[in-house]
């Protein structure tokens, strides 16, 4: 559980927000209904339901995203309702919700929520003693919501930026091997769900280093960019393609039906696309297919395998691993 909020920040927002949520409202909720004010009492239950909701709908399905979106639909327009039951010190709930709704849900989907609740609020005029506190509120509020809007849209940019470095190889553009962890992993989940398999290639490319050798380091380079770029081109949208380390490439191919046509295109593709002084590239290929109930270690281990044979047995071409329940069985 722990483990859970600390590596997921959505979720442990998610979470802090119900519990504080659960802290603020509910002594409101047992006043309400202790002054009788029971209409009141019952809204103040429904948000507390709503909230609840959302923390648990986030616990069990992982959907921080729609869970968010929900928490703060319900928290906003709950404080407009409780305000307009209520008059001017509803208007003060409304504040946090302007703040937690960027802690929800993305900056431009927060700032919609705020200022829709802000018009709500004026337009059913409940809340207001007179024209003066609802300017001041109105006032108040947008500052409130343009000060987060900024921030959180900063704070968003910093974190695409920082994930983009820590997945993306700055020198080819794809992703790079710590994504492409997560992705098999991804991969491999989908597989043992629907039962359809899916196909690794494992790419590299024959006496590279003699490239680098013979014609420096950055033809060497714009060897690998030319080769991604050929990859890119020639492959399906719903391919991936990862840089596994200096001149070795994993691509992932959601369904291993076709893969045969396409090392065959590949191995074309390399031969007239992919050049430097010295003529065209070759590559060598280990491929696998994954297996029923595989990890994804085991699957690239197999993959890493075929890539050695085709490298032994002459480099320039294929190697299909074998499936593993047949390997298990020739070692049994
Ligand atoms: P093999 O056919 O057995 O694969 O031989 P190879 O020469 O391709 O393989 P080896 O592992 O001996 O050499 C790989 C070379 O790739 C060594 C390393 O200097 C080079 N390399 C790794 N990353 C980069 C890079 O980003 N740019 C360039 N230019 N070279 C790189
Ligand atoms: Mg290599
Ligand atoms: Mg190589």
């Amino acid at each position: 559980m722990f483990q859970r909020l600390r590596s997921d920040f959505r979720l442990s927002i998610i979470t802090l927000l119900g519990l504080s949520g659960f802290l603020g409202i509910t002594p409101f909720a047992v006043l309400r209904f202790h002054q009788g004010d029971v209409v009141t009492g019952v809204v103040d239950v429904l948000i507390l339901g709503g909230v609840f909701g959302g923390v648990a709908y986030a616990w069990l399905t992982g959907d921080t995203r729609r869970s968010g979106f929900a928490m703060a639909i319900v928290a906003s327009f709950g404080a407009v309702v409780v305000a307009g039951l209520v008059g001017d010190p509803g208007l003060f709930w409304l504040y946090p919700c302007l703040i937690t709704s960027f802690f929800l849900t993305p900056p431009r989907v927060a700032i919609a929520i705020n200022v829709s609740s802000v018009v709500l609020m004026v337009v059913l005029g409940d809340a207001f003693s007179g024209l003066e506190q609802m300017g001041s509120f109105v006032s108040t509020a947008l500052v409130v919501s343009a000060c987060a809007f900024v921030f959180a849209s900063r704070n968003e940019d910093q974190r695409r930026r920082l994930e983009h470095l820590a997945t993306i190889d700055p020198l080819t553009g794809v992703k790079n091997r710590r994504a492409m962890d997560e992705e098999l992993a991804i991969a491999q989940a989908h597989a043992s769900r629907t039962g359809i398999s899916c196909a690794l290639i494992l790419l590299d490319i024959d006496h590279f280093k003699q490239i680098n050798d013979e014609y420096g380091h950055s033809v060497g380079d714009q060897v690998l960019v030319e080769l991604v770029k050929v990859l890119r081109k020639n492959t399906r949208k719903s391919d991936q393609l990862f840089r596994y380390g200096g001149e070795e490439f994993v691509l992932l191919l959601p369904d291993g039906a076709g893969v045969r046509t396409v090392i065959s295109n590949l191995q074309q593709l390399l031969r007239t696309h992919v050049k430097h002084p010295g003529g065209s590239i070759t590559a060598s290929f280990g491929v696998a297919e994954l297996d029923w109930g595989e990890t994804v270690d085991s699957w690239l281990a197999r993959a890493d395998d075929a890539l050695y044979q085709a490298k032994e047995t002459g480099r320039n071409r294929a190697v299909y691993a074998e499936p593993r329940i047949r390997l298990i069985s020739q070692t049994a």
